[in-house]
């Protein structure tokens, strides 16, 4: 079993205010053996001194569709964990076991099968539809039968259907995401949805409302303990899908070539100019919200919704921590919503998201202090998922046999029939 140390110039536990100097870890296998001072190492382990780098826990971006040309991309962004929000059930099933095995595929994966929708599917491959109660309760208990980690209801879900689906799912202790559309967040909070996604549905927030009015919904939403997963990268994307300058961003080469032409066809073929205003307005109102939301105390998760148009796999992870700063949340904050936070939100607290003795060895090198200017997280030297330790460089060598192949999974069909015009409206 492998066993060496890292000792980094700083190293952050996912949780304190500050990153702390002269640590190292010692990883054994899998998990993390030690945390203890870099001068009471024995002599003879192994080690990789990184001068100059802060050691922090794995990212996680809770909401992404994944397709399987996307792990090498977010291994390279430091992505240890994904959440998978939406997509055909037996096919992600299949590929969160993949990567369960394959700790080269990508990150690990915990998912929620199908968007659960109302009568029509917005979108039919990633969606089911469902046009009655007894219909969405019998999709829920088979998804929960099948092994999901969490059920995730889409646009369609009528208030009936709402409440419906949330009470089958918590009848068997599962945890509940929403997008929603036809439900109001006031009604879905009330009826227990545990997590909704975009901020959709969330009236005040999108719009220029009196600090009154925003604590009117923070208050319900500390009342019912509800997390809110923001995703500001996907409204401000498609808010400037023209914008020329995401295509000098060179981390576009970690996107595949099939989801790059569908980000250029994807808006500018139809939408008209307001509907990007609209968006590029809004983004004002949504981080007001979202930085009073936080300071008050409601549960802020941080996910992307990758591989939507400009969003680069793993890397949006960054800019969605930039954005949480631009909103007002310090460096640390938005880090911590991205790991510690995040994990909490997935469950998987105390076996990873925070680095800890016994804890999974899911962790990234940075160099630079990405808790003092939060786009070092961009300077990814190393990740390491379950002890096993990954380059940027190397992982770029591979992607290129991982692009000979299309991407598979039901967004990239989804997507493509979306610019084809064939999706429902
Ligand atoms: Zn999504």
């Amino acid at each position: 079993m492998a066993r060496y140390a890292l000792v980094p110039a700083r190293f952050w536990d996912g949780l304190a205010d500050e990153a702390r100097t002269g640590m190292a870890v010692v990883i054994s296998g899998k998990r993390i053996e030690t945390i203890a001072r870099a001068d009471t190492l024995a002599a003879d382990i192994r080690r990789f001194e990184w001068p100059d780098a802060t050691l922090i826990p794995g990212l996680m971006d809770a909401h992404v569709h994944y397709s399987d040309v996307m792990g090498p991309a977010f291994l390279a962004a430091g992505v240890t964990t994904i959440r998978d929000v939406g997509n055909d059930l037996e096919w992600i099933l299949a590929q969160r076991e993949r990567h369960a095995t394959d700790l080269a595929a990508g990150p690990a994966i915990l998912c929620c099968g199908h968007l659960l929708d109302g009568p029509v599917a917005h979108w039919p491959h990633m969606g089911r539809p469902h046009a009655s109660p007894e219909a969405l309760r019998a999709a829920v208990r088979h998804h929960i039968d099948r092994g999901v980690n969490a059920v995730k209801l889409y646009a369609g879900i009528t208030p009936d259907l709402m409440a419906a689906g949330i009470d089958e799912a918590h009848r068997r202790h599962t945890f509940v995401i929403a997008h929603l559309g036809a439900t109001k967040a006031e009604e879905a909070i009330r009826a227990g949805l545990d997590e909704f996604e975009h901020l959709d549905g969330c009236g005040v927030a999108w719009r220029a409302a009196t600090p009154e009015e925003d604590d009117a919904m923070i208050d319900l939403m500390l009342e019912h303990h509800v997390v809110i997963n923001p995703t500001f990268v996907v409204w401000d994307r498609l808010g400037r899908i023209l914008d020329r300058s995401f295509h000098h961003d060179e981390r576009r080469i970690w996107a595949h070539p099939c989801h790059l032409a569908l980000w250029d066809r994807y808006l500018s073929r139809f939408g008209a100019p307001e509907a990007r205003w609209r968006l590029q307005e809004v983004m004002v109102h949504l981080k007001r919200f979202l930085r009073r939301a936080h300071r008050r105390g409601v549960t802020v998760a941080l996910g992307t919704d990758t591989p939507f148009p400009h969003l680069v796999p793993g890397m949006s992870v960054h800019d969605e921590l930039s954005m949480y700063t631009d909103a007002g949340l310090s460096p640390v904050e938005a880090l911590r919503s991205a790991t510690s936070v995040n994990a909490k939100v997935l469950g998987i607290e105390k076996k990873t998201g925070t680095l800890q003795p016994g804890f999974f060895a899911d962790m990234v090198v940075i160099r630079g202090n990405p808790l003092d200017r939060i786009d070092d997280v961009g300077q990814v030297l190393c990740t390491i998922r379950a002890g096993r330790r990954f380059t940027p460089d190397r992982l770029l060598r591979k992607l290129k046999t991982t692009f000979d192949r299309k991407p598979l999974g039901a967004v990239t069909q989804d997507l493509q029939d979306n610019v084809d015009g064939k999706r429902p409206s």
